[in-house]
Formats: C-alpha cells, sequence, structure tokens
C-alpha cells in the first residue's frame, strides 16, 4: 500500500487528528454520500463511541461532528467562520452543507455521546444518520477515525488495509528490511526512494510546493506559539509557557551562564509551542497525529537553528524520510493513541524524526534505520493518558522529549555504522503487540494514569 508524503503530514486543526479531524472529515464523507442519494433527505443524527464518547467533549469532537455535517473541512477551516456557525447552527437547530437543502440538526438532541462498548471495528467510531421528515433513519454509515486524520468507513475497515488505487510505485517498500534491501540494491538514499514513489502521484513542482507548504505551516505554528501567552482553553488551567522559555532562553544567549543541557529547553519551547498551539485549536500539521504534532517540526528547527551546516534545502529530505518511516509504522502496526496508547503517537513521530534528521546529517540507509528504531524502542510501553481528555498534559511535554530523544537517536545511530541488534521491524512490531495487550484504560479513554491520578481532575 502507497501512503504518501501527505497522509503522514497534513494540515489541520487541533486538538486532535483522531478526535477533531477525522470526525469533521467523517461529516464531509457523510454528506457526500447524502448529494449521491436519489432521495431526499430532512434530517441529521450523529453518535460518537468509543473513546470518541469518552474523550470527546475534551478533544472538541462534538464541535468538529457539527462543523464537519454543515460542510466544513480540516484543510480550509476558519477559525472566525467556524463560530459563527456553530452559533447559527445552535440557534436555527439546522445545517446548510452546498449542494444540499438545509438539514435539521439540533446538536443538542441529534448529536449523542454513547458511552456503552465501543463499535467493534476501532475504538474511535462514530455513525452518522439521515432521517426522512418523520424523523425515521433513511441513511446511514458508521466511520471509525482510525489516526492521524484517516478516516474509514465499517465496510472499508472490515475489507482490510485501505487500498491505493494509483499507479505501482518503483520502490513499494512495506517494512523496513526491505527498504534497506532496496536502498543497497538500487543506490538510492530513502529520501530518494520516497521521492520518486511520490512522483506516480504528482510531477516534481507540486511535491516541492506541497513539501514547501508542510514546512511553512510548521514553522508558522512554532512562531505563533512561541509568541502566544494565557491559558489554554478546557477548564484545566494549563499555563502557556513556550513563550517564556523561549525568551529565557533568548535573555541567556552568548551571556556564558548556560549549561550545555540548555539545548534540550530550545527543543522543548518548540515542540510546546506547537502542541500549545494544537491545544488551542489554532492550525498545525498531522505529523503523524495532532498530538504529536510538535516533536518533528521541533526536530527541524532545531536542526535549522542550532547545528552548523544545516540547510533549508534539506528540509525536503527530512519529510520525506520521516514520512517513509512513518509509513511502515503505521501500515504494519498504528499511529493511533486509541489503539496501541502513546507510543503509536509520540513514538511514532520520535521514530519519524530522528530518521529525518540522520538523513540530512548523512546518515546512510542504515543509521537511518537505526535512529528510527532507538527511538521507537525507547517509547515502547508509552500509554495515552491524557488528563480531562485534553490534549494538554501529558501531551505538550511529552512533544518536548519526543523531540529530545529523537535528536539522541540520530546522534547515536551516526556514532555507529548502521548495525544494531534490535532490526526496526522488530520494534514496530513489539509496538503493535504492546499496543494489543494495553488496557483499554490507557488507549485514550483518560480512565486510567495520570487521568485519575492528578489531584482536582
Ligand atoms: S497522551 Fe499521547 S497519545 Fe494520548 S492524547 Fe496525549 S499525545 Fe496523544
Amino acid at each position: 500500500m502507497f501512503l504518501s508524503v501527505f497522509d503522514m503530514f497534513k494540515v489541520g486543526i487541533g486538538p486532535s487528528s483522531s478526535h477533531t479531524m477525522g470526525p469533521m472529515v467523517a461529516g464531509a464523507r457523510f454528506l457526500d454520500l447524502l448529494r449521491a442519494q436519489p432521495f431526499r433527505v430532512f434530517g441529521l443524527r450523529a453518535s460518537l463511541h468509543g473513546s470518541l464518547a469518552f474523550t470527546g467533549v475534551g478533544h472538541a469532537t462534538d464541535r468538529a461532528t457539527i462543523l464537519g455535517l454543515a460542510g466544513f473541512t480540516p484543510a480550509d477551516y476558519d477559525a472566525d467562520r467556524a463560530e459563527a456557525a456553530l452559533a447559527r447552527i445552535r440557534e436555527t437547530r439546522e445545517v446548510a452543507p452546498e449542494g444540499l437543502p438545509p438539514l435539521r440538526f439540533d446538536p443538542a438532541r441529534d448529536l449523542a455521546f454513547d458511552y456503552g462498548p465501543a463499535l467493534p471495528g476501532h475504538a474511535n467510531g462514530l455513525i452518522l444518520r439521515g432521517l426522512d421528515p418523520q424523523g425515521d433513519v433513511i441513511v446511514e454509515e458508521t466511520y471509525y477515525s482510525i489516526g492521524g486524520g484517516f478516516v474509514l468507513t465499517a465496510a472499508e475497515l472490515a475489507g482490510g488495509r485501505a487500498t491505493d488505487d494509483g499507479p505501482p510505485v518503483p520502490y513499494p517498500f512495506d517494512t523496513a528490511a526491505t527498504m534497506l534491501r532496496m536502498a543497497r540494491d538500487s543506490r538510492l538514499s530513502i529520501a530518494e526512494m520516497k521521492r520518486r514513489n511520490e512522483l506516480t502521484r504528482r510531477d516534481p513542482a507540486a511535491l516541492d510546493a506541497g513539501l514547501r507548504r508542510i514546512w511553512e505551516v510548521m514553522n508558522a505554528c512554532i512562531d505563533r506559539g512561541l509568541a502566544s501567552d494565557g491559558i489554554l482553553p478546557g477548564g484545566l488551567q494549563v499555563k502557556r509557557r513556550a513563550m517564556g522559555i523561549h525568551r529565557s532562553l533568548l535573555a541567556e544567549r552568548g551571556l556564558n551562564l548556560t549549561a550545555p543541557h540548555t539545548i534540550n529547553d530550545w527543543m522543548s519551547a518548540y515542540a510546546m509551542a506547537v502542541n500549545e498551539e494544537n491545544a488551542a485549536g489554532g492550525q498545525v500539521v498531522t505529523a503523524p497525529t495532532n498530538g504529536a504534532a510538535g516533536v518533528v517540526p521541533a526536530t527541524i528547527r532545531y536542526w535549522l537553528d542550532h547545528v552548523p551546516g544545516a540547510s533549508p534545502r534539506q528540509i525536503p529530505d527530512f519529510l520525506l524520510t520521516a514520512a517513509a518511516i512513518g509509513g511502515l509504522i503505521k501500515y504494519n502496526a498504528s499511529i493511533s493513541g486509541a489503539e496501541c496508547g502513546c507510543q503509536a503517537e509520540v513514538g511514532s513521530a520520535s521514530a519519524m524524526a530522528a530518521a529525518g534528521l540522520a538523513a540530512v546529517l548523512g546518515g546512510t540507509p542504515m543509521q537511518v534505520e537505526n535512529a528510527a528504531e532507538i527511538a521507537l524502542e525507547h517509547h515502547l510501553g508509552m500509554t495515552c493518558d491524557p488528563v480531562r481528555g485534553l490534549v494538554q498534559v501529558p501531551c505538550i511535554e511529552r512533544n518536548g522529549l519526543g523531540a529530545i530523544k529523537a535528536v539522541s537517536a540520530a546522534s547515536l545511530s551516526m556514532r555507529g555504522d548502521g548495525t544494531h541488534l534490535v532490526p526496526l521491524d522488530a520494534a514496530i512490531e513489539t509496538m503493535r503487540q504492546t499496543g494489543e495487550d494495553m488496557h483499554t484504560k490507557y488507549k485514550e479513554t483518560s480512565l486510567g494514569g495520570l487521568a485519575v491520578n492528578v489531584p482536582n481532575c
């Protein structure tokens, strides 16, 4: 299966790719289904299940579902327009998506949080229904938000891994072992193989423009986060810290006051800036999810701002390499916290960032694979237990630590020749098995871990 770099890195909105972006995408898909019907639909009803119900309010899943059914999509999301639309929908109790007549939809009555058992296909399920004039269901679809903003219908999920209908790619690696063999045989880097695969779907100019835009959005998100102060929404009273940390780092610069480990604070400030923006519902790039959106941008920014010889010209290679590793993890295990815990989110992001950094530092494919493996291995077992279901604690700080591990992993790999005991494929499979065995309360339900042990939460 081909997973594009633009599947792994998508411009979207916070706070969660699976709980915010996914339901919005599901709403858009359901509207397309309604447009294709030969009969008229008069009203809508929606129910959220499993993790979407348990942590839905904290992740703004209800808002995202309403907006999705009103025709909003993550890629062209505008916060002011969305606020106005939500107020209008609550007042008129109807949505008016393009290409359809107005549809009755009273969020207070027609949007349900179902706290029963999760739907059978995945922890993040939602059912969308179209109604006749009497309120009876005449069209219904079940969607699963499987992480990273990817959405599948129940039938697509049951049909196995989603297939890609595009032309064959020249380097169809689906394991790290195959990737390394192809790199050895072709004498190409992982980034170059990934680039050639991408060029079967779009021309070079479109690929380069897309990669440029991804970095521009990532970088703008860091800058906005570093310039923003205040309290994050959601009721936990979490204070934004990236701006203050960044200011103190700037003030210390050149004064010979700081210990060498202060470089970790720079990485944390960059990552926290992104995740504070995400928590505030701002524009981010899923990398590979919103909860883990800070790790890759922070690692790139650290490299650009602090590593001699770094050049923005190499950013495409960083992103392509990171996407190749993210694709292997998604295909063979998961990038979803609801499926495998935080090892699948921040762990995957850290592996992707480590691989990207090793690549632009001049690493061989074996060193790149080693970097990804080290980063993933040392996130194995990490649970997902966001306090109050908000993507704030532990998520914001955790992205900083994910970036720090990514840099250490890349650096360690560059001190070896790429040979190592645990193959990346073994680490990915271990992550999958560990996620399968992990108790549900540690998989984005906020029923265990920090979520139940932080006082007054
Ligand atoms: S704990 Fe990790 S997986 Fe869970 S919401 Fe936070 S970042 Fe995502």
